[in-house]
């Protein structure tokens, strides 16, 4: 029974240091990086940030994939993982805390208009405009799970209105529960900000399209941390350049890294950011190691994914 890493991101993280974090924590168990060749026989457990093509064939006794991470539609969505290899994801407090902080962010900067204040300085203009009032501004959070539900209880804790949308009927303090296809309207209607840090499954991507667009409000802002495929792109350039929407800060994106030639980059009404907003894992990774534990005594796993409902 060993454990492969395959990382392929050393920028974020390098499959030995995760290696020499996770040694200690299962003393005896055999650890290897892709790149250091292993017996592909003896592998059970996968920590993966995506599945390469072919790895999981190439794995016979795989029992579980462990997602470096929150996002699993690339792993659950491979038509080669068999069905009885099981997909369990991270929950950190990091990332969580990162996005609800970039969301909190980008709100108060349009609040406050600093982009506005940063270019009449730029051009020495003495130009007052009155901040946005917070107790009058409504945030909407579209995703009320682990880090949805963050980024909500940061916007309460400011003052703000804040509606949060799930699949499910949930109860949060502070917030407007609203859950359902059906009560997503009257959510884009009433808000001025919309933080999307939905996942992305058959039932959330395309999410956003025109007719989602022209039910929010003019001065809306968009932000989107969750994925790239629940917006289409030709629908939110339209939605922009027509007035139906104000901005969008997009984290993101459909490709990535975003193409070079992309009209995104430029656009005057959209922030692109190079997905960074949830970055750091650190609590979370000793759950890798915890995993195993329980895979190999037969317990219940933490942070398991169901693979039906694609989150
Ligand atoms: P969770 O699984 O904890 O929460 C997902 C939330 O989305 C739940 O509240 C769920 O509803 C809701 N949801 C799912 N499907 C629907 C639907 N069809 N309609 C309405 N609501 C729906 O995930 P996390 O909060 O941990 O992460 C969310 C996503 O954020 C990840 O999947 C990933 O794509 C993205 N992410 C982005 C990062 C970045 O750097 N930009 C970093 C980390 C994650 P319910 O509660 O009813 O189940």
């Amino acid at each position: 029974m060993t454990i492969l890493l395959d990382i392929r991101d050393p920028a974020w993280m390098r499959e030995a240091d995760l290696r020499d974090f996770l040694a200690p924590l299962l003393p005896g168990v055999p650890i290897y990086c892709e790149t250091a060749g292993v017996n592909a026989a003896s592998v059970t457990l996968l920590a993966t940030t995506m599945l390469r093509p072919g790895v999981v064939a190439s794995l016979p006794a795989l029992k579980l994939v462990q997602k470096l991470g929150a996002g699993v539609e690339g792993i659950v969505g491979d038509p080669a993982l068999p069905d009885h290899v099981r997909v369990t994801r991270l929950k950190s407090h990091g990332p969580a805390q990162e996005i609800a902080e970039y969301c909190v962010a980008y709100v108060l900067s349009e609040q406050h208009h600093i982009p506005y204040h940063r270019q009449s300085q730029s051009h020495c203009l003495w130009k007052p405009i009155a901040p946005k009032q917070t107790s009058l501004t409504t945030v909407g959070v579209l995703g009320l799970g682990h880090i949805g539900s963050t980024t909500a209880q940061a916007f309460v804790r400011l003052g703000f209105r804040v509606i949060g949308w799930s699949r499910t009927e949930k109860s949060l303090p502070g917030v407007e529960c609203c859950h359902g296809n059906d009560q997503l309207p009257m959510l884009l209607e009433q808000c001025d900000y919309v933080a999307s840090i939905l996942p992305s499954t058959d039932r959330t991507r395309n999410l956003f399209d025109l007719k989602r667009f022209q039910c929010m409000k003019n001065e809306a802002v968009l932000i989107n941390a969750g994925r790239g495929d629940l917006i289409i792109e030709e629908d939110l350039l339209i939605a922009l350049d027509t007035g139906m929407l104000k901005a969008a800060i997009l984290d993101v994106f459909r490709q990535e890294p975003l193409p070079a030639t992309h009209p995104f980059w430029n656009h005057p009404q959209i922030t692109v950011t190079p997905h960074v907003s949830g970055w750091h894992l650190d609590d979370g990774l000793r759950d890798i190691a915890e995993n195993y534990r329980r895979m190999v005594s037969h317990q219940p796993l933490l942070h398991e994914v169901d693979r039906i409902a694609g989150y």
